[in-house]
């Protein structure tokens, strides 16, 4: 009985419609290669198939090239967002457009071989919701960045209520149901790699030799992954503010020690002949001072982001659809013209 769980459940229909979401930003050295071996392999799959490219406000060749590989081939859609919203609104703008009953999530630049699509088509067709890319190499990376990766995903998931898979990027596929789950909440920050592991569904790991960056250059800096994995935590997690609860009893503990000190004549007495230094007097005024301005700032950045909520702004602008008809999921068509 205990494998009854990772028994299939649903069998899914031989055809049906297959959607690739593609955030593009300056990738203009890379798109036209992506598109061909896209062609090579998604026929393999034996489904209908769309392929969306979202460019995220590139200002390099790149919307040239997908105007024109949209004017040979009309299953080519072409999202031009209205400027650089990055890539997790590019990737929501990618899914609250697509039609199929599978979709799957690629990056630009090849690091994701499309090879592995049709398995994963075919883990879904055997019952699987969500088959997600687990990386079992990456090439093309810097230790440093394999290193912090790996910790910050370890890090990330062991903060979540709910499971979430490490050594997992943005590549996978999602059905129908959860593409319609995930778009229709209406938080408009975004953090897809947390957002579909909450959805539930049943999940499963599709094993793969991640590869270096076929041409261009990564679009994240330190200080952007930096910035990004703060979002992460932030946006779904209240670890942090419950970390300045630990805080404070932790300084709790330390001035209750200290006053039974103080209250001891006979320590009080060697303070009095000794003196306390002016130095440690300033280190615990401003330990102490730091972990109260640490704990008003994580305060603060659940207040901006609750703001950043209230005001409701849509998490992407459409400035135009190439073969596209507007947006399919209302919960999301935050942009005038598909509306
Ligand atoms: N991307 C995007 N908007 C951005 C940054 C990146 O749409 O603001 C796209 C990019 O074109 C690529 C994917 O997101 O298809 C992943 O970016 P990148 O390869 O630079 O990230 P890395 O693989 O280095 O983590
Ligand atoms: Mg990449």
């Amino acid at each position: 009985m205990k494998h009854a769980e990772h028994a299939p459940t649903i069998r899914r229909a031989a055809r049906g419609l297959l959607s690739v979401v593609i955030p593009c930003h300056n990738e203009e050295a890379v798109i036209a290669a992506t598109h061909e071996r896209l062609l090579a392999v998604l026929p393999g799959t034996a489904m209908d198939f769309e392929i969306l490219y979202i460019d995220d406000g590139s200002r390099d060749g790149t919307l040239a090239r997908l105007e024109s590989i949209a004017g040979r081939d009309p299953r080519a859609l072409v999202l031009e967002l209205a400027r650089n919203f990055g890539q997790q609104a590019a990737m929501s703008a990618g899914l609250a457009h697509a039609r199929g009953d599978a979709v799957v999530i690629l990056d630009a630049d090849l690091q994701d071989p499309p090879e592995v699509i049709p398995e994963m088509v075919r883990r879904w067709r055997e019952g699987v919701d969500v088959a997600y890319g687990r990386r079992r190499s990456r090439e093309g990376e810097t230790a440093f960045k394999l290193v912090t990766a790996s910790l910050f995903h370890r890090f990330f998931a062991s903060l979540m209520p709910y499971k979430v898979p490490v050594d997992t990027g943005d590549f996978k596929l999602l059905d129908r149901a959860v593409v319609d789950a995930v778009c229709a909440l209406p938080e408009k920050r975004r953090y897809l790699r947390s957002l579909v592991p909450w959805a539930g569904f049943r999940h499963e790991p599709v094993w793969y030799d991640r590869q270096a960056r076929m041409a261009g250059e990564t679009k994240y800096s330190a200080r952007r992954l930096l910035a990004l994995a703060a979002d992460a935590v932030m946006i779904s997690s209240d670890a942090p503010v419950r970390l300045t609860w630990l805080c404070s009893l932790g300084l709790a503990a330390i001035g209750f020690g200290a006053t039974l000190v103080a209250a001891w004549p006979r320590a009080t007495a060697a303070d009095s002949q000794t003196g306390i230094s002016l130095a440690a007097l300033i280190a615990v005024a401003t330990l102490v001072g730091a972990a109260q301005t640490m704990a008003v700032a994580i305060v603060g950045e659940y207040v901006v982001r609750t703001y950043r909520e209230a005001q409701g702004r849509p998490t992407w602008v459409v400035r135009r659809t190439i073969n596209g008809q507007g947006a399919v999921l209302p919960a999301l068509t935050n942009d005038s013209r598909a509306a």
